[in-house]
C-alpha cells in the first residue's frame, strides 16, 4: 500500500531538477545524503512521462515533476552505506516525489518497504519520519540549489563539465576514474552544508 502526504513545493529543488534534465536525461545523478547518523537516503530526478488521452479521460492526473527516492536506516552506521547491497539488520523505504498539474502542493508517496525478519513493521515509522523531515521546509533537500549541487568545471584538472553526474560529483570521469551515477555526500554537524566534504559511494 502507498501512503501518500502532500507536502510544501520545493522550488529549488524543481530548479535543480529542469538544471540535471536538460543536461541529460539519460545520466541523471542519484544523491545520495547523510540525514540521521544512521540513515542514508538517495533521490534521483525524473522526466515526466505525457499521459495518455485514454489515462486523462480516465481521471489520471498529468505529473509535471518526478523524483525517485530511497532510504535505508542501518543500526550503528558510521560508514558510508552501499545502497545497492541493503546491510542485514537495516530498513528501507522506496519514495517517490510528484507534482501534479495545476496543483501547488507536492505529494511524497511512500512506497515499498522492508524490514529486517523477527522485527516489527512499526520500525520503519522513524525512517518515514526522517525522510518527511528533510523534505520540510527547513530540511536538508530544501537547501539544494543548481549552484551549490552542480559544478560547471572539474575541480581538479579545470575541464568543463556537463554531464550532470559529473557536475555532481564536481570532478570529470578522468579525474574521478569512474563513470557511476551515483553520487555521496556526507553531511557533518560541524559545517553547514555547502561545506558538505564529498565521498564517492561504492558504485
Ligand atoms: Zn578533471
Amino acid at each position: 500500500m502507498t501512503i501518500k502526504i502532500m507536502i510544501a513545493a520545493i522550488p529549488k529543488l524543481a530548479e535543480l531538477r529542469e538544471v540535471v534534465l536538460a543536461h541529460s536525461e539519460k545520466r541523471k545523478p542519484k544523491w545520495g545524503f547523510r540525514i540521521a547518523v544512521d540513515i542514508v537516503m538517495e533521490l534521483q530526478a525524473q522526466p515526466c512521462l505525457l499521459l495518455s488521452e485514454r489515462l486523462k479521460a480516465g481521471g489520471g492526473k498529468q505529473a509535471v515533476l518526478s523524483f525517485e527516492g530511497y532510504a535505508v536506516m542501518t543500526p550503528g552506521a558510521a560508514s558510508a552505506v552501499d545502497l545497492k547491497k541493503r546491510p542485514p539488520g537495516s530498513r528501507s523505504r522506496k519514495f517517490s516525489l510528484l507534482q501534479f498539474d495545476g496543483e501547488p502542493n507536492w505529494q511524497l508517496a511512500l512506497g515499498q518497504r522492508s524490514w529486517p525478519y523477527g522485527s516489527d513493521v512499526d520500525s520503519v515509522a522513524p525512517l518515514d519520519d526522517a525522510i518527511l523531515a528533510a523534505l520540510q521546509v527547513d530540511g536538508i533537500f530544501t537547501q539544494l540549489t543548481p549552484e551549490r549541487m552542480l559544478k560547471p568545471a572539474c575541480m581538479i584538472c579545470g575541464k568543463a563539465l556537463t554531464d550532470p553526474a559529473s557536475m555532481s560529483r564536481w570532478i570529470g570521469p578522468e579525474c574521478a576514474a569512474t563513470t557511476s551515477i551515483r553520487i555521496f555526500r556526507e553531511k557533518t554537524d560541524r559545517r553547514p552544508i555547502s561545506a558538505y566534504s564529498i565521498e564517492e559511494a561504492n558504485a
